[in-house]
């Protein structure tokens, strides 16, 4: 992995390289696990519809939070990722919606079940969810994991301006955030924070500022980031379309993350640079090509412009 002597290999920590050198030259495949949860600006306990961005009818219908039910995807998951993709070693990521966001026992007894299987070649834990969903209890349990696993959990940024987060109908503050980051301070959890760029109402500064904010914090690990893509049946499908907003252009967010990437703490992994939705689903912007061309568009104009993430860091 890069780090401020080291030039990293693609100018910035590309996280498919991190797994590779972490794991001894293995594939390791993330398994997505949907165990049925919902969120709490969704179900009325902070409001209702979910995040303005976010289309419900994208995840899969609610589960039963069935044990039978996690096994059946860990393990058709398990196999389908040997056979499509040489994969070795494998990461159980509960992804869609909040998945700390149910009792204590419950969220034992999925993770228990899940890292039950074909324990040989599962090397990781990844969850990911909402600050506000996170309390002692239930990162006692995660942190429980770590000594025989590697165990991410991943947290919703999204912005870091309360203005927005409103706008947006998160149902949280970025306060919610910054606490649960000190607490975790010391934790041995791998913390990876998600954000997007490109909300309505913010500026290239402002979005450049998040690097600051997330540059704070040494406890952060990795990131995931992406552009704000607008998806059918989302509430924001109908603001746009009664009044569009601007969104990136492949260009210019290129563009944009060559001058974010200088300024991310050098340490930092990066395991998204972009976001990607369903062709069918996605309204805006389709920039025409597949997830592969974008990433290598992205990582040539990287490499043509000589970027390299951490080169402008200051240390506070
Ligand atoms: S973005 Fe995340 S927190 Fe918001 S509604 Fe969708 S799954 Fe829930």
């Amino acid at each position: 992995m890069g780090n401020s002597s080291q030039p990293p290999l693609k100018g910035y920590n590309n996280y498919g390289v991190y797994l590779r050198e972490k794991f001894g030259g293995r594939r390791v495949f993330k398994v997505i696990v949907d165990a049925g949860f919902t969120c709490p600006n969704r179900d009325g306990s902070k409001g209702y519809g979910g995040c303005t961005y976010c289309n419900v009818d994208s995840f899969t219908p609610e589960l039963p939070r069935s044990l039978s039910a996690i096994r059946a995807q860990i393990e058709q998951g398990i196999v389908r990722a040997r056979e499509n993709y040489d994969a070795e070693k494998f990461i159980i990521y509960f992804q869609p919606n909040t998945n700390t966001y149910a009792p204590l026992e419950t969220l034992r007894a999925l993770f228990d079940e899940a890292l039950s299987i074909c324990p040989e070649d599962v090397v990781g834990l990844a969850v990911g969810t909402r600050a506000d969903c996170l309390d002692d209890a239930k990162i006692a349990l995660l942190e429980s994991y770590t000594h025989r696993l590697m165990v991410d959990l991943e947290m919703g940024m999204e912005s870091m301006y309360d203005a927005t987060l409103h706008q947006l109908n998160r149902g949280c503050s970025h306060q919610d955030l910054v606490g649960v980051l000190k607490q975790l301070e010391k934790s041995p959890l791998n913390l990876c924070v998600h954000t997007v760029f490109g909300f309505p109402g913010e500026t290239h500064a402002m979005m450049l500022a998040y690097a600051h904010e997330i540059n704070r914090f040494p406890q952060i690990k990795f990131v995931k980031l992406h552009h704000l893509h607008v998806v059918a049946g989302s509430i924001m499908a109908a603001q746009y379309k009664r009044q569009p907003f601007k969104l990136f252009q492949l260009d210019e967010y290129t563009d944009f993350l060559c001058e974010f990437l200088p300024l991310l703490r050098p340490d930092i992994v990066v395991q998204r640079l972009f976001g990607i939705a369903d062709l069918k689903l996605l309204i805006a912007p389709n920039w025409g090509l597949k997830k592969v061309r974008i990433q290598t568009h992205i990582d040539q104009a990287i490499q043509r412009r000589g970027i390299r993430q951490g080169s402008q860091f200051v240390t506070a």
